[in-house]
């Protein structure tokens, strides 16, 4: 048996893991200050083939003795989101990001894995990205469902999912024995203004090959230009083969850094100017 370990201890781990990265890389690190959930396994999973894909894992077949899922969100700095928004195709750096984001997702994963260990805890972990189906372009494992179960965030227009921090950033995930409890971050129910019945649209009109309607995703156009910036690109001849990123429905969007609901919940009628 385990000793007791609590969210607030990985979170604090996860924020000294992130905050020594550019230490290590020797350069400014992309990220601000991470997010992380936990839920405990319950029946909510057993929606995952229905929501997410019918061959997804459940958090059991990672690990058969876990009893939770913990969801992390590395949200990106400004200044990369900002550079990518110019014209349509994605700049270096967020290639870069991109190519360094899933290293750290990889090694953040292990780490909180290896502190639940030193409490007497398995875990199970799962790489990064490119765990899909080829064929249907779809996960099995899912970090962004995930994040959604364990209440990281709500899915956008944009099928990303918008946590407190935006939607710009990446995803990781991993399942242990430790019983950690719920532990939600999302404040509203639907954190997309669209959804939430406001104007919006930007990441629609932002997305340089129609992939994204309200209400429907063309995921194999949206596929294929990502494969597409990678072999055309001539300053991403150097990053890795599964350097697939475009990132336009991300970039300086009214849910990039934050969730937009949240603030117009803030805004009660007698202090409404301002508000967004
Ligand atoms: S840009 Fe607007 S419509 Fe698109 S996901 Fe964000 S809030 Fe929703
Ligand atoms: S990632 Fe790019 S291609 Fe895919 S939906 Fe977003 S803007 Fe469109």
């Amino acid at each position: 048996m385990g000793e007791a370990i609590r969210i607030e201890i990985l979170r604090e781990a996860a924020e000294r893991f992130v905050a020594a990265e550019p230490g290590r890389l020797g350069r400014d690190g992309w990220w601000r200050k991470p997010l992380v959930v936990s839920a405990p396994i319950d029946q909510r999973f057993d929606q995952l083939p229905d929501i997410a894909y019918h061959e997804h894992f459940s958090p059991r077949e990672l690990l058969l003795t876990a009893r939770s899922v913990v969801v992390f969100f590395l949200p990106f700095k400004r200044e990369l989101v900002r550079a990518n928004r110019k014209g349509n195709r994605p700049c270096r750096d967020w290639g870069l990001a991109y190519v360094q984001t899933n290293d750290l997702i990889g090694r953040l994963a292990g780490a909180l894995g290896d502190l639940l260990g030193e409490h007497g805890f398995q875990s199970g972990l799962t790489p990064a990205t490119h765990n899909f189906n080829e064929v249907a372009l779809m996960a099995r494992w899912s970090h962004k469902h995930l994040g959604y179960l364990a209440g990281l965030g709500r899915f956008g227009a944009h099928r990303l999912l918008i946590t407190p921090a935006g939607c710009a950033g990446r995803l990781g995930s991993l399942v242990t024995e430790a019983e950690l409890g719920d532990h939600p971050v999302i404040e509203t129910e639907e954190a997309c203004l669209l959804k939430a019945g406001k104007e919006c649209g930007e990441c629609i009109e932002a997305c340089p090959v129609q992939a994204l309607e309200e209400g429907d995703f063309d995921r194999r156009r949206c596929w294929d230009r990502l494969k597409d910036n990678r072999r055309s690109l001539s300053d991403f001849s150097d990053l890795p083969e599964t350097t697939h990123v475009c990132g336009k429905c991300a970039a300086l969007m009214p849910c990039s850094f934050k969730n937009p609901v949240a603030e117009l919940v803030k805004c009660t009628p007698s202090r409404d100017v301002g508000c967004p």
